[in-house]
């Protein structure tokens, strides 16, 4: 755990959140500020900054994540969903823990 990230606070339990699937390597919670109907988050439970932070070593553990990307969204009724992963300050991201953004039914213009 990071000390003062966010997100290794929700996955160590400290902060609460509504979370709708866990296993060993992930924790998916909804986003606390939705920007469509279904907006979850796919976040690895190990500390990576951002994407840029990945290397090959990361490679089956971001398989993942967006493998569980059309199953999760799937069992939401979902037919369609869009992803976003917001890599960097410039790049949009606010939390600086790794994430997959998905979205469903009635898109954001992001
Ligand atoms: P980013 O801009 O870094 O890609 O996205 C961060 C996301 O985390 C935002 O959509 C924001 O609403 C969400 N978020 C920030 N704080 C919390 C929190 O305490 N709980 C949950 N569930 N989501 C959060
Ligand atoms: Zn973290």
């Amino acid at each position: 755990m990071t000390t003062n990230c966010l997100f290794c606070k929700i996955v160590a339990g400290d902060i609460t959140s509504d979370t709708t699937y866990e296993d060993d390597d992930v924790i998916v919670f909804n986003d606390i500020k939705p920007m469509a109907k279904v907006h979850f988050l796919i976040v690895p439970k190990l500390h990576l900054e951002s994407l840029k932070s990945c290397d090959k070593a990361h490679q089956a553990l971001l398989g993942k994540m967006l493998l569980l990307a059309p199953k999760l969204a799937d069992e939401q009724g979902l037919k369609g969903f869009k992803t976003l992963i917001n890599t960097g300050r410039e790049g949009g991201q606010e939390v600086f823990h790794l994430h997959v953004h998905v979205f469903g039914g009635g898109l954001p213009t992001v």
